[in-house]
This record gives structure tokens, sequence and C-alpha cells, in this order.
């Protein structure tokens, strides 16, 4: 029996090394990472300039705190800063401690404004924000809070897309509302460009911040750096993670300096967060992902997957219902069940990971070329089609 607490449903499979957009077991079987550790691997594995910034830190520094200036975390934070709408930036070590800095940040922005009551935010329904006590109240999804009560209080949530219902939300202690502009394990489901705009203007209205989850759709999977881009608006807080760190456990929120000046001198703060190791990689992945047409390229190559992704669903209706998502973070809608596709994708050499309503995420590593998409067009054919067959039988 393993001594690993099993949390988790795990695959019966063991991986050895990673290259690109393929991973293999130890005895030389290969797969095509279409998981990229849940839309993290975002150079994909073993890319090497991203090794080498990891291998040159090691050798030289790894941990000092942040009780010291951390050359990496400047370096880091100003690119990010000149990039997006952001002045600031704090590093944490995951998803769910940027979106839990964000919250207190919101908070801490009134109560530093003289306006202690705005405390609770407002978030949606199918939102996923990690998986500490506070994320998962934020969240509410009952998948995730069942007998982990009490749940932490400040939190009210609306309906997706509901700017009615929104609005009725909204009362003299609202401080925040919080939003994926594409839900991840929600389903891979993209908000409409002008149901962020609207999110802005009634932020502006009601004197609320607007923070965007980008955990997923940011650090590039949109073909945009940030998801919200596309929309010509932007948040006051962002939190940021899974591709950022292309494997390193590195997260970040981002702010800007009016929405931060609550955030002085011993208000926050983490002990890893922003490392040297981190800060390398960090800085390693951004290289990568600011080159000249890197972005434009995953708009492309993301474009092309979409029809064909159409076409397979239009091809095998019984089994696949609809496309999702945005740039390289797809989603199929399944007709039949979505974990059991999963497996059997897996069985054919195609990674994918499950999400919400019945979807089989789609999440190749940004640097995925056409080839590998048509290779992972083959599998889902195929198995699409032995399905079918197998059912109509
Ligand atoms: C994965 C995810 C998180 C949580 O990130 P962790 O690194 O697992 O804590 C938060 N928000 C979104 C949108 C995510 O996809």
């Amino acid at each position: 029996m393993s001594a690993v607490m099993p949390t988790y449903a795990r695959a019966n499979l063991e991986f050895d090394r990673g290259e690109g957009c393929y991973l293999y077991t130890a005895d030389n079987r290969r797969f095509l990472d279409f998981a990229a550790g849940i839309a993290v691997t975002s150079v994909g594995h073993s890319h090497p300039h991203v090794v080498d910034a990891l291998k040159s830190q090691a050798e030289k520094l790894w941990h000092v705190s942040n009780l010291y200036t951390i050359p990496g975390q400047e370096k880091l934070a100003k690119r990010l800063c000149e990039n997006s709408f952001a002045d600031v930036v704090f590093f944490s070590n995951s998803g769910a401690e940027a979106c839990e800095g964000a919250i207190k940040l919101a908070r801490k922005y009134h109560s530093a404004d003289g306006r202690p009551e705005k405390t609770r935010i407002i978030t949606v329904k199918g939102a996923f924000h990690g998986r500490t006590t506070t994320t998962i109240a934020a969240a509410g999804n009952e998948k995730y809070t069942e007998g982990f009560g009490p749940l932490a209080p400040g939190f009210d949530t609306v309906a997706w897309g509901n700017l009615n219902e929104l609005r009725g939300a909204i009362t003299h202690e609202t401080a925040a509302i919080m939003v994926e502009p594409v839900q991840g394990e929600g389903g891979i489901r993209p908000a409409s460009l002008d149901y962020l705009r609207e999110l802005r203007k009634i932020a502006d209205e009601y004197g609320l911040l607007l923070i965007f989850d980008e955990v997923q759709i940011g650090f590039g999977r949109s073909g945009k750096l940030f998801g919200h881009e596309w929309a010509g608006i932007a948040p006051d807080v962002m939190a940021i993670a899974k591709g950022m760190g292309g494997g390193f456990p590195v997260g970040a929120f981002l702010a800007t300096a009016e929405a931060a000046k609550g955030m002085t001198a011993g208000t926050h703060g983490s002990t890893y967060g922003g490392n040297p190791l981190a800060m390398a990689v960090g800085n390693a992945v951004l290289d990568v992902v600011l080159e000249p047409g890197f972005l434009e390229r995953v708009d492309m190559v993301g474009r092309r997957f979409w029809k064909l992704l159409l076409d397979l669903v239009a091809k095998h209706p019984s089994v696949f219902e609809e496309v999702r998502g945005a740039g390289l973070m797809l989603g199929l809608k399944c007709v039949v069940p979505n974990g059991e596709m999963v497996g059997r994708l897996r069985e054919e050499g195609l990674l994918t990971v499950p999400a919400a309503e019945n979807v089989v995420r789609l999440l190749p590593p940004l640097t995925v070329e056409d080839r590998q998409i048509d290779e992972a067009m083959a599998i889902l054919d195929r198995v699409a089609a032995n399905w079918a067959a197998s059912s109509a039988a």
C-alpha cells in the first residue's frame, strides 16, 4: 500500500523523463502530453534555456528569505509590470496562495482607505481558486468544501455570466469581484469579452476592486500574455501561477499601486515566495514567452487546433458535443463519460485532463507544433471512431 495520502485517483503510470511535448516511461513508452502538468509546463519539458537558468542558479544560491533584496525578484517583477496593467508584484509558491493574497489585498485596500466594513468578495459559480480553506470557500463548490467546514465567511457567489444577479449581490460591505476570464476546472468556460468589460464598469461604478484569477489562462495560454487583454480592459489585481514557472512551483499576485496601497511592510509574507531558484526559472520562462512572435504563434496554432476539433465533433456526434475555450486552453464537452475518455486517450498515448461539465481538457505546452496537434487529432479520431463503433454494435 502507498504511504502517499490517497487524495488523488492517480493513473497507474510513472514517467521517467520529458522532452518538449512528450513524456517517456522508464521502459521508453512515449506519451504526447496535452495535460502539461495541468497547464503548467508552458514551454515544454526540459526546455534548454529554462534548464540552464535553473542549473546555473542552483550552483550559485538557492534561498535567502525575503529579509533581503532578491535581484531575480526585482527583475521579474519589473518585467511583469512592463508587460501588464500592474505596478507591483508579490511572489508566492502556488496559485491558491496567489488568490489568497489577492483577497487579502482587496480587503486591506478598503481598510487602509477608511472603509473597514468592505470585506466581502463576489465570486461566481463554477469557479476554482485553489484548495486552501479560504479559496475553497471563495469558489463555494461543494465537491471541494464538503466536510471541511466551517467555511471562511466573506464570499457571495452568483451565477457565471449573469450581471443582474451580480449587481444585486453588491452591498455596502462588498470589497471586490473575483473571476477567472476562462474557467478551467469549471469546464473550460470562457467569459464573453462583454461580460469582462461590464465587470470593469460595475467595479468602477461601485468602487470595488476587480480581481482576475489568471492562474490557468495567464502567462500566454490565451495567445496574449494575459487572457483579459482580449477584452481591452484590465483588472486591479491578478493572480497567476501554473504556466509561469513551467513546472517549478511559483505564483504571484499583481496589482496597481492604488489597489496595493495597504500592502505595506509586515502586512503579508512568504518564506519561500520568490526565492532565487523560482525567480531564475520565472525569468527564463518569460524570456521564451516574450520572444517576438511566440504569443502570435500560440494564437495561430490554437485557432487551427480549434477548427480541427470542430470537425472532430461534427464527425463523432455520439461521442463529442462541443468545443470550448481560448488559445491553447481548449475543452471537448463529451457525450460519453469524460473520465473514461481521458483513460482511453491515455491508453493510446495522449494525455489530457478532465474538467467539470463532462469536459476533456486539451492543454498542450505553448511550444506545441502543428504536427503534434495532428498526432493528437489522429488519436482523438481513432478513439472516437472505436467508441462509436463499439456502442453501435
Ligand atoms: C490551479 C488553479 C488554482 C490553484 O493553483 P494551485 O497552484 O493548485 O494552488 C487557482 N485558480 C485557478 C484558476 C486554477 O486553475
